[in-house]
């Protein structure tokens, strides 16, 4: 058996057609959305990133622009930042591009995004409002681009029992929530495993849907996993590649030649959950804008 392929590239292309036809009724009516991005320091693998958003974000009429500040900026100078893109009403979304220096508390940082410009749907506002099940916020691009996949890929969600490893803040944790929602793609029996989970492959192969957020790369093998369950790997994990002329190569939490003979569906990595990330930050900053201009 070798598993259906949940293509992330072709869902995002989707996503961000819908998004691009929504922006040019916005900009008929002169409204141009804009997102601005702040990044701190020159990690190679943000600025990666950032680039990558911006250019996908050209590419459906939304304006964004970059803010690089240096490694040592301090914090009331980067506070004073967020404060006048809160206040400029050209900028409907504001992203912060982690990491952010360690000099630098990340909880004060997304804490003064105005949750309505908070995009990425890391502000507490938001985060509780995720929890509450109130649909005015903003939810996380990863966790939501999840359950895009899972819609556009047409898995049965409903009663199923989904097992995400990995309680991190910015995946695991909002994920389980979204998907133990009492909602159409949702409706999961959720079990978040962690670190501390005695004998995971236990729990994990009484998965229909596996989630890997954990960061550890090639971690969840054939051994984990249910056959015809659905796999969806988050990761991003570097390994060392003496072949490469960076000297390392990126992949994700699960072994895919191993994983993809006994999984009914799953996600590549890279072409998966990455590229849903950005179309669900930009279909975010598009209900900003929207909801700005009301
Ligand atoms: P994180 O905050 O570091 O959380 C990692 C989680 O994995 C923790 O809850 C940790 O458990 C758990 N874990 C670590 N080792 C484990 C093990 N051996 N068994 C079971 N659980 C284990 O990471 P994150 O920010 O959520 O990110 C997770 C991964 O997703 C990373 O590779 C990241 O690069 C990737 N990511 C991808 C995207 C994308 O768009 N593709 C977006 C965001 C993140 P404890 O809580 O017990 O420590």
């Amino acid at each position: 058996m070798s598993a259906r392929i949940l293509d992330g590239e072709a869902f995002a292309s989707q996503i961000h057609r819908e998004t691009a036809t929504r922006v040019s009724a916005l900009l008929r009516r002169g409204i141009t959305p804009g997102l601005v991005f702040i990044r701190v320091g020159e990690d190679p693998a943000s600025r990666a990133y950032v680039s990558r958003k911006e250019t996908r974000a050209r590419e459906v009429g939304i304006s964004s622009r970059t803010l690089v500040l240096p490694e040592s900026t301090p914090l009331s100078s980067l506070l004073a930042e967020i404060d006048s893109l809160n206040a400029d009403p050209k900028v409907h979304g504001i992203l912060i591009q982690s990491p952010l220096p360690s000099t630098l508390p990340n909880d004060q940082v997304y804490a003064r995004v105005s949750p309505a410009k908070d995009v990425d749907g890391f502000h507490p506002v938001n985060f509780g409002k995720l929890l509450l099940g109130d649909p005015s916020g903003f939810l996380p691009c990863t966790p939501a681009g999840i359950l895009e996949i899972l819609r556009l890929g047409k898995i049965p969600t409903q009663g199923k029992h989904a097992v995400v490893v990995g309680r991190g803040q910015i995946v695991g944790r909002p994920l389980a929530v979204l998907l133990a929602r009492k909602a159409v793609h949702a409706d999961c029996t959720v079990t978040l495993a962690h670190s501390s989970t005695p004998n995971l492959p236990s729990i994990t192969r009484q998965a229909d849907i596996l989630i890997g957020a954990l960061g550890r790369p090639l971690f969840l093998t054939q051994e984990h996993v249910q056959p015809g369950a659905t796999v969806i790997d988050v990761g991003v994990n570097r390994i060392p590649d003496p072949n490469s002329p960076r000297g390392y190569r990126l992949v994700g939490d699960v072994d895919f030649p191993s994983v993809k003979t006994v999984a009914a569906a799953i996600t590549p990595n890279p072409g998966g959950v990455g590229p849903m990330t950005i179309a669900l930050l930009l279909s975010n900053t598009l209900r900003a804008t929207e909801d700005a201009c009301r």
